[in-house]
Order: structure tokens, then C-alpha cells, then sequence
């Protein structure tokens, strides 16, 4: 293992001292990942990472300012693996697969509203809660709020220079050949499903591999997902977990626990780091790759860490050597970016099962091409994007932001569709189908008009009449059924005339009587 960087363990959430006393200690993992502190005077990247976060967003930001103030530094990035829950407003939490008497619109909220700004730039990929009509207004990831970025349904992207690969849901069988034709309202099942990966997704991340003749490097250097790759266990303290953890045993035995196409991903991208969650328990493993003696890449160091209650082991803090020029921002990488290119072919919004360009079966292969890593002059195209610093200034309201958290507030219907202008703007910019755009589509039933459009938003400049708005070249589609109106507005306006009628028959009754 390499002595260049740090990690640091954070035992529990800080926000709870009485947390304290209950640390486990009899963490034999923990070797695995644990690196002498080196003070090499090269550049670190500081980073943060969460397992699942559950909407908790102040105890976590919280958490990690205690950490600063210890170790005298402040983090330039935090990763969480999952289970965000960026609930923008009540409207969203039917949109979240999770039994109605555990909904709550937890913190995140406030960040979307503008009432608080992420202290650090926040990183995250989907689990399986998640406010999946929001999440799937950005296929190929955005900016959710100021400063918090989600990866899509894939991603790999650049912070500091480091490659961060994800992938967003958990391992569903029955699903995972589909494309992604899920979006509000969705029908029962569709919330499940929704959070499902895809193999679509995870063959577009096996395209991040290196060349054939690279039999050394670590492509990635950090990997994402929210469950585990299925068979981790076995490359650490695999008694101790299942002593732990008793059922995990038979489920690990009979193939059960995890995903079964990640070991697969981790031996061809080799990233440097695999971070996880989903199962509630810090976990650290080490995959070797191929080779022998020096000559052979660093091996995975897996990590997966618990949810943020007290007295569980919900963080640790990395330290990442990065080059001394390195700038503590996002950026696409460009690999990321030719292989959307390459494998735009493979996107739809249909509910159908997509076959792999590298399938092998029965079924006969309908392309010309199976390696879809991009070639030089597919790379060369890519450098005509000019700078591909990630901006951070695209973020803007679809759903209504939600300033108060009053009783009436959770009074609305379940949140509209909407196309979101920033997957609008990116597959403009690179050339590629726009999946948000072919959901909205599909029918114009609950597809709204973003919030950044309406009049009293104060987001964007309001032309008076609504025929003359001009919604950009993509154009919206508005559920025009009944007018123009919002979902939300729709129903209001159905309440307010059952109102009305009641209130006519009453003063009937009351003629009557007289
Ligand atoms: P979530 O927070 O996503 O609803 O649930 C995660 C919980 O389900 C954790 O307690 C985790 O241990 C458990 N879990 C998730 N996947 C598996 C599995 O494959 N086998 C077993 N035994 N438990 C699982
Ligand atoms: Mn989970």
C-alpha cells in the first residue's frame, strides 16, 4: 500500500456526544485501509466521505466542522455514497420508495430552498431512497442545490484531477436489463424499479477500462455505489462481518448480498478506492489485481461506511495526494464524456431491454462494434469542447422550493416531471440524446413548468403571455389538459370549485328550509 495518503477514521456522528461510549472498537477491517500519516509536502486533497445520509445534512455538515476544528484543516470535497434523500418538498416524498409513516422531508430541503448553502462541495450518487422524480430530471447528473452535485444514473467525473466514477441504485434482477423509462407519476412499481441499476449503465462504466496493453495503472482513482460489490466480503475480515451481521452469511453464500456485475467493473477499471453503503456497517477490504511482484496495480481499497446515528461509523476523512496545480473543483472527464458519444445508441426512454453491444449468448449481436472505448480521434473531438470545468452556476428550481414547513405545505400532490435545463444544456453541448427530454415526451400528464419560469419566482424574466414564452430551443411540453397549470394548481383550483359546489348546495339546503 502505497504511504502517499492519508485516511482518518471518524469513529460516530459529532453532533452526538452521548454517541461516544458506544463505539465498537473490535473493527478488524480497519488495517486494511489505515495508512501511516505522511506530511511529504505534497498537495492533499481533503476529502470527506459519508455511507448513507438519510437527508441529514446538517448533522453531517455538522459532524464534519467538528472535524476541521480537530484536525485544523477544512475539507474541499464530501463524497456520500447514497441514500441522499433530496426531498425538495412534500410533493417529492411519494416519489420516494420508503413506507408513508417513515417519510419526512428531513434537511436537504432548506439547501434546495436557499435557506443554507452546502458548506463544502458535496458529491453524491442515488441509493434506493431517493426522491426518484427529482433524481431522474438528471440522467447525467447536476447540481441539485448550490454546491451539491448528484452523478446520475453513471457518471465519472474529475475533482481535483482525481477520475470519480459512480453508480447510482441498487442490484434488482428482475430490472436490470431495462433502459430507464421511469418518471412521475410513476405507476406503483415504477418507484422501485426507478432506483434499480442498469446494465446499460454499468457496461458504459466497463468502457473506463485501460488499454489492452496496460496491464498496470489504477484508471480510476475513486469508484462508487451504493450496495456492495457482490463478493467483497471475501477479500476482508469476512468471519467478523458475519458474526456481525448473521444473515449476511447465507445471502453472501448463495450469492445474494450485493451486486453481481461490480466485482467484474472493479477488475476492469482497478479503481484506487471503492466506496460504499446501503448495508449499515463500516466494512474495509482489499482486491489485488493481476501481476506479479512491483509489476502489478495498486489494489482496490474497498471502504463502506454505516448511516449517520449516533454512535456508528458513518465517516472517514481522506487525504488524496493531487497534483500542486491541482484546482479543488469539478470537471467532466473527458473519457466519460466520448464514451456517451460512443454508446449514445444505447439510450431510450421506452420501456425495453436493451441489448448489450457485448453480450454473449444466444442473442445475435445487432452492432458493428463491441469495444466502445473511445479511440484517439474520438478523443480528439472531445478536446473541441474547449474547457470542461464544470459550472457552477447551472443550478436552478424545477419543483417549487419550499420556505416553510408548515401543515399546508404537505398538502400537495405528488410533484410534477419536469425538464430540467441543465440536462437540457449538457447533451446539447455534447451532442447526445437528452433521456430527460424523451421522459417528458412520453405523455404531457404531470409534466409542469419549472418553477425558474413562473412569474413570481424572481428566477428568470416573465413574459406576460404565456403563449410568447419561449422556453428555449428544446421546447417544454406543459400538461395543457386542463389549461396550463401545474399539477399542484390543478388540484388547488379542483378543491377550491368542490368548494364552491358545496357551498352552492348549502345555500340551497338553507333556501329550502325556509
Ligand atoms: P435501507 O436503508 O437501504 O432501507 O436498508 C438497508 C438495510 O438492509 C441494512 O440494514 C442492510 O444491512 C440490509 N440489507 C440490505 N441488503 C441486504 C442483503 O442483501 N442481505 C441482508 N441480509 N441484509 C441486507
Ligand atoms: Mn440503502
Amino acid at each position: 500500500m502505497s504511504t502517499e495518503e492519508t485516511v482518518d477514521e471518524v469513529p460516530c456522528c459529532g453532533s452526538h456526544d452521548e454517541a461516544q461510549g458506544t463505539i465498537q472498537h473490535d473493527l478488524a477491517p480497519q488495517p486494511l485501509i489505515v495508512e501511516e500519516e505522511v506530511n511529504n509536502g505534497e498537495k492533499k486533497a481533503k476529502i470527506a466521505v459519508v455511507g448513507c445520509s438519510h437527508g441529514e445534512m446538517d448533522a453531517i455538515y455538522e459532524t464534519m466542522a467538528l472535524i476541521e476544528e480537530k484536525k485544523g484543516y477544512k475539507f474541499d470535497l464530501l463524497i456520500c455514497c447514497g441514500d441522499y434523500q433530496a426531498v425538495r418538498n412534500h410533493g417529492d416524498l411519494p416519489h420516494m420508495s420508503i413506507p408513508p409513516k417513515y417519510r419526512s422531508l428531513q434537511t436537504f430541503y432548506k439547501y434546495y430552498s436557499g435557506e443554507k448553502k452546502a458548506p463544502v462541495l458535496t458529491l453524491f450518487i442515488g441509493g434506493n431512497h431517493e426522491a426518484s422524480g427529482f433524481l431522474c430530471e438528471l440522467p447525467n447528473g447536476g447540481w441539485v442545490a448550490p454546491n451539491i452535485f448528484y452523478m446520475g444514473f453513471a457518471n465519472c467525473i474529475q475533482f481535483a484531477g482525481l477520475r470519480i466514477a459512480g453508480l447510482s441504485g441498487i442490484y434488482s434482477h428482475g430490472d436490470v436489463e431495462f433502459s430507464h423509462y421511469e418518471r412521475p407519476a410513476f405507476a406503483e412499481r415504477d418507484v422501485k424499479s426507478a432506483y434499480h441499476v442498469r446494465n446499460v449503465d454499468m457496461f458504459r462504466l466497463r468502457q473506463l477500462k485501460a488499454a489492452n496493453n496496460d496491464k498496470l495503472s489504477n484508471p480510476i482513482d475513486i469508484m462508487l455505489s451504493h450496495d456492495w460489490p457482490g463478493g467483497i466480503p471475501d477479500f476482508g475480515d469476512s468471519a467478523w462481518l458475519f458474526k456481525k451481521k448473521d444473515l449476511f452469511e447465507a445471502d453472501h453464500k448463495s450469492g445474494k448480498l450485493g451486486n453481481p456485475a461490480l466485482m467484474k467493473l472493479i477488475y476492469d477499471c482497478r479503481p484506487r478506492y471503492y466506496l460504499a453503503a446501503h448495508l449499515h456497517i463500516k466494512f474495509a477490504a482489499l482486491v489485488p489485481h493481476k501481476g506479479s511482484g512491483s509489476e502489478r496495480p495498486q489494489p482496490t481499497r474497498f471502504l463502506s461506511l454505516d448511516k449517520p446515528i449516533p454512535g456508528r461509523q458513518f465517516m472517514q476523512a481522506l487525504e488524496i495526494n493531487v497534483a500542486s496545480d491541482a484546482k479543488m473543483e469539478l470537471s467532466y472527464d473527458p473519457e466519460w464524456l466520448a464514451i456517451l458519444k460512443n454508446t449514445d445508441l444505447l439510450t431510450t426512454a421506452d420501456k425495453t431491454k436493451i441489448v448489450l453491444p457485448d453480450r454473449i449468448g444466444s442473442v445475435p449481436c445487432v452492432y458493428d462494434r463491441k469495444d466502445f472505448r473511445p479511440t484517439a480521434e474520438e478523443m480528439e473531438e472531445i478536446t473541441k469542447l474547449g474547457d470542461l470545468t464544470i459550472k457552477t452556476d447551472t443550478f436552478k428550481h424545477t419543483a417549487p422550493p419550499l420556505k416553510e414547513d408548515t401543515s399546508e405545505a404537505k398538502n400537495v400532490p405528488p410533484s410534477a416531471y419536469y425538464h430540467n435545463p441543465q440536462s437540457a444544456e449538457f447533451c446539447q453541448w455534447l451532442g447526445i440524446k437528452d433521456l430527460n427530454y424523451l421522459l417528458v415526451e412520453k405523455s404531457s400528464d404531470y409534466v409542469g413548468i419549472p418553477f425558474y419560469m413562473m412569474p413570481d419566482s424572481g428566477e428568470t424574466e416573465f413574459k406576460s403571455n404565456q403563449d410568447e414564452v419561449d422556453f428555449g430551443e428544446d421546447d417544454f411540453i406543459i400538461d395543457r389538459g386542463h389549461g396550463s397549470e401545474e399539477p399542484e394548481a390543478k388540484k388547488s383550483r379542483l378543491e377550491e370549485e368542490k368548494k364552491e359546489e358545496e357551498e352552492d348546495r348549502e345555500s340551497e339546503d338553507v333556501v329550502a328550509l325556509e
